[in-house]
C-alpha cells in the first residue's frame, strides 16, 4: 500500500522521496502516532510507533494525507478540510480493521468501522485549535457522507 501510494503521489505530481519519510522523538501525551507536514513530509514517532505493523499503519494513513494535500491543496486551518483528510485517512488506512478484528466475535455491532473512525477523526481534530468545541464534531458531520465515500486513490476502501 505505501508503494502504491507513492506511485499514486507521482502521478498526481507530487514525488516522494526516502528523505519525505523521516523517525522523530514525540513528547509524551500526543494522541497521534505521526505527523504529516506540507513541505516537510511525514514524521514517525518512533518512541510510540515500535512494530513494523504499526509503522506501517502511521505511513499510509499520512501518506494519504499527503496524498489529499497533493490533489486539493487542502487548508488545513479550516476545521471541515481537516475533518476530510482525516475521515479518509481513517478510513482508507486500515487504522480501524485492526481494531475491528480485535472486536470480531465480542461486539457484532453493524458499523463498528465508522465509529471507530468517527473517534479517531475527533481525536486527530482536538489538536487543531480551529476545531474547538462544538465545530469539531459539526465539521465531522458536515463532510462525512461525501468525504467516506471518496475512496481515491483507491477504487474502492482497500
Ligand atoms: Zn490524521
Amino acid at each position: 500500500m505505501v508503494k502504491f501510494l507513492r506511485q499514486q503521489m507521482e502521478k498526481a505530481g507530487c514525488p516522494v522521496r526516502d528523505s519525505f519519510f523521516r523517525a522523530v522523538y514525540c513528547p509524551p501525551h500526543r494522541a497521534a502516532q505521526g505527523a504529516f507536514m506540507r513541505g516537510k513530509g511525514v514524521f514517525v514517532c518512533s518512541n510510540y510507533s515500535v512494530l513494523q505493523e504499526q509503522v506501517d499503519r502511521v505511513i499510509i494513513h499520512e501518506l494519504i494525507h499527503a496524498f489529499d494535500d497533493c490533489r486539493a491543496k487542502i487548508n488545513w486551518n479550516n476545521c471541515a478540510h481537516h475533518a476530510c483528510s482525516e475521515i479518509r485517512a481513517g478510513h482508507l488506512s486500515g487504522d480501524c480493521h485492526f481494531k475491528r478484528e480485535l472486536l470480531r466475535g465480542f461486539l457484532k455491532l453493524r458499523g463498528q468501522g465508522q465509529e471507530c473512525v468517527r473517534r479517531r477523526v475527533m481525536e486527530s481534530l482536538s489538536a487543531n485549535p480551529n476545531c474547538a468545541g462544538s465545530v469539531a464534531k459539526d465539521s465531522m458531520e458536515a463532510v462525512w457522507d461525501i468525504c467516506y465515500n471518496d475512496t481515491k486513490p483507491f477504487d474502492r476502501a482497500p
